[in-house]
């Protein structure tokens, strides 16, 4: 019996890739955003669905299409036009000092400088920012218009991996996005942006967080969960 254990995480992930690819028929993706846009895309998305994040983002951007715009408006104002997803209290605090970080450097918003440092140097550096966590800052340099060869690890990446077998029960996001772009290193930042397409709609979609529908998982033949009975355990069904 084959299982995760038995390839390397490279042939690992790029067979995973191979099976998910059909779902990217499915989904329809929107133009990048500059960076600072993104930054508050992904600031407010967090645990939420897409729809919801999505919405909440199309109002705040409707209301207030510039970010200098966004930036003089009450934390109030801001909170009752995201106040479907999650958290939207805590968030629309975030945004707003956060926004006045960049403004105080940068009062352009034009984040594009990010583009010449190292990875680590614009991942602390948006991790300074308040609510900024590396899931955010990843999001931000990955989907963004800056294109970097990033793997943004959200609670459905971790899972499926974890049940997979890539990552350990304590791995983190930053850990699971160093993995994945050691292993992949000739990969474009679009091939990383779809592999986390592809496996947060597999993990929203099949391989749930409770009752995963493993006999109709395409990777189900390599998955370690299945073969050690451990799908539903604490262990793998603790992520939220
Ligand atoms: S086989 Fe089951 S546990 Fe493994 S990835 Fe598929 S749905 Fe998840």
């Amino acid at each position: 019996m084959q299982t995760a254990l038995d390839f390397g995480i490279r042939q690992d992930i790029g067979w995973i890739r191979a099976q998910l690819l059909p779902i990217l028929n499915f989904v329809r993706l929107l133009p990048p955003l500059s960076p600072a846009g993104q930054l508050v895309k992904s600031l407010i998305s967090s645990r939420t669905r897409d729809p919801v994040s999505q919405q909440a983002f199309d109002q705040l951007t409707t209301v207030y299409p510039k970010l200098l715009d966004l930036l003089a408006a009450s934390v109030e104002d801001i909170h009752d036009l995201i106040c479907e997803v999650r958290f939207a209290g805590d968030k629309a605090g975030h945004l707003q000092k956060a926004l006045r970080a960049i403004a105080a450097e940068h009062p352009d918003f034009d984040l594009s400088f990010l583009e010449r440092f190292s990875r680590n140097h614009a991942m602390a550096w948006l991790e300074s920012l308040d609510g900024v966590g590396p899931k955010v800052a990843a999001a931000t340099l990955n989907f963004s218009n800056l294109n970097a060869e990033l793997f943004v690890a959200d609670t459905h990446v971790l899972r499926v991996f974890e049940r997979f077998g890539i990552i350990g029960p304590k791995s983190t996001a930053w850990a699971a996005t160093e993995i994945v772009v050691a292993a992949m290193e000739d990969w474009t930042a679009e091939d990383f942006m779809n592999l986390h397409i592809m496996i947060k709609v597999h993990g929203q979609k099949i391989c749930h967080l409770h009752n995963p529908v493993c006999t109709a998982c395409p990777l189900r033949s390599r998955c370690k969960a299945v073969h050690s009975r451990h799908v539903g355990s604490p262990r793998t069904s603790s992520r939220h």
